[in-house]
């Protein structure tokens, strides 16, 4: 069985590269029906928030990424870390060092001014147990050292997207494990956890590649079998710098992506295409066809960029993101979109179609008709506004082009708007024979009117068909609003 995990520091808010940490593991997992275990690696107590953790458990949940097993808190097997270092102490394969920081300090710089390597020199690597006692006795503070076995040759793995990385043996320094206050460092809490959650896969970014090697002394000191790592390309702007809210802002954040208007499932689709592809230019797959397409192997091994760009107000993230999301919108089941809409109605206070059963097929088949123009759930309640209240405005553009140009409307309005509401039959048909009328008698184009219309009728420059519009708004509103003209 696969066991893989997502193992996120609670430092921040979910960021795009950690989601897609995440969605990649648990892409793997569900393809190989294994197991997915959330844990949080929160032993940095300085930073860690609990808000934090919540927005990563909201934006998780948010996308569905879920997990088989967890959230477990790194912080609650800190007996299982220290056990870890006593069983390296223990079997000769780690030992205390005393050196001070100051000479430390001194030996570094010796080393600088001969052009000698940085690493520690291992002065305390050869103390006797009676050294080791006196120093112990005297009250002298010391921190775990690995102690890297004495060889030639190298040790290195099989990354299943990079290829096989080694390094020298006599190149790796003895690195610390566990800090002069007695607590483990990270990079043996987290092979503990590892080991102890039975992970057969880490997935995660190269920028953890610098801790792989050690990571694998570390299993094989501690005698454990080593799992599959895959390190996937880190994502990059179109600049090639590393994607952060500090040079980046909201954009990189799931929490975004939610507050705009994103289908979660687009911003899977796009997650997954950022550093994978299924070998060839296919950008659309649901989550069954994702999972049966996704494999290590096809994992980019060169950085992926997120192509945003800054100053074009057109694109507020990467225009691929919306393209997909734009296909989600325009082609998902309707009644799923009727559940995501009606959560931004309510939450606009525009309409509850929970209190409107009746208007349910009116409610579908307005969406369905209006969704073709619309790139986020955010467009139903701000171009798509006037289909649900009568607190929309009439945007500037139409406003110019259409109403102030032509003076006439105010009277030709209103002329329409009685004759609909006369109507015996207001349909598509009588709609459009009626508005032609009009603009026949008065001598103009036809379009003079049904773009006032449109102006008026929804405060858009442009939309579905006309007659359609009308039947969707109704004809009490349709009247009223043609009336309200000449206010
Ligand atoms: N806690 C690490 C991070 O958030 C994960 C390290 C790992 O995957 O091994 O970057």
């Amino acid at each position: 069985e696969t066991r893989l995990r997502f193992p996120p520091s609670p430092t921040g808010y979910l960021h795009i590269g950690g989601a897609r940490t995440a969605l990649y593991n648990w892409l793997y997992a569900k393809k190989t029906g294994g197991k997915l275990i959330l844990r949080i690696e929160d032993t940095d107590t300085d930073r860690s928030t609990k808000e934090s953790i919540q927005g990563i458990l909201d934006g998780l949940e948010w996308l569905g990424i879920d997990f088989d097993e967890g959230p477990y808190f790194q912080t609650d097997f800190s007996d299982d870390h220290k056990a870890s270092a006593e069983k390296l102490l223990q079997s000769g394969q780690a030992y205390k060092c005393f050196c001070t920081k100051e000479e430390l300090d001194n030996k570094r710089e010796a080393a600088l001014a001969a052009k000698k390597p940085l690493g520690y020199d291992r002065t305390c690597r050869n103390l006797t147990e009676e050294e080791i006692q006196k120093k112990e006795t005297a009250g002298l503070p010391y921190v775990i050292r690995f102690k890297v076995p004495e060889r030639d040759g190298t040790i290195g793995y099989d990354d299943r997207i990079l290829g096989h990385i080694a390094s020298n043996y006599r190149e790796i320094d003895d690195f610390v494990i566990v800090r002069s206050n007695g607590s483990p460092l990270y990079l043996l809490c987290n092979v503990t956890d590892d080991i102890r959650d039975r992970i057969t896969h880490i997935i995660r970014g190269q920028d953890h590649m610098t801790n792989t090697i050690k990571q694998i002394l570390l299993y094989e000191a501690l005698e454990a079998p080593l799992p599959v790592f895959a390190h996937m390309p880190l994502t990059l702007d179109t600049k090639k710098a590393k994607i952060s809210k500090r040079s980046h802002g909201e954009i990189v954040s799931v929490q975004f992506y939610r507050d705009h208007g994103f289908i979660p499932w687009a911003l899977n689709n796009f997650l997954a295409l950022l550093g994978w592809s299924a070998g060839d230019d296919r950008e659309i797959f649901s989550r069954e066809e994702l999972i049966e397409n996704f494999s290590l192997e096809r994992i980019n091994k060169s950085s992926s960029i997120f192509n945003y760009r800054k100053n074009d107000p057109k694109f507020f993230t990467d225009p691929k993101a919306i393209s997909i999301n734009e296909h989600y919108l325009r082609t998902i089941d309707i009644e799923e979109l009727g559940k995501m809409v009606a959560v931004e109605l309510k939450n606009e206070s525009l309409w509850d179609p929970a209190y409107d059963a009746d208007r349910k097929e009116w409610y579908l088949a307005t969406l369905d008709l209006i969704r073709d123009r619309f790139h986020t759930l955010k467009d139903f309640t701000s171009a798509g506004r006037a289909y649900f209240s009568d607190d929309y405005t009439v945007e500037q553009k139409p406003l110019k082009k259409n109403i102030l140009k032509h003076e006439g409307l105010k009277q030709w309005l209103p002329q329409l708007a009685d004759r609909y509401e006369a109507l015996e039959q207001f349909s598509l048909a009588e709609t459009e024979r009626v508005a032609r009328e009009l603009a026949e008698e008065l001598e103009i184009k036809p379009g003079i009117i049904i773009n006032g219309m449109r102006t008026v009728v929804t405060g858009q420059l442009a939309g579905p068909s006309m007659f359609d519009i009308l039947m969707a708004i109704g004809r009490e509103r349709v009247v009223a609003r043609l009336r309200n003209i000449e206010k």
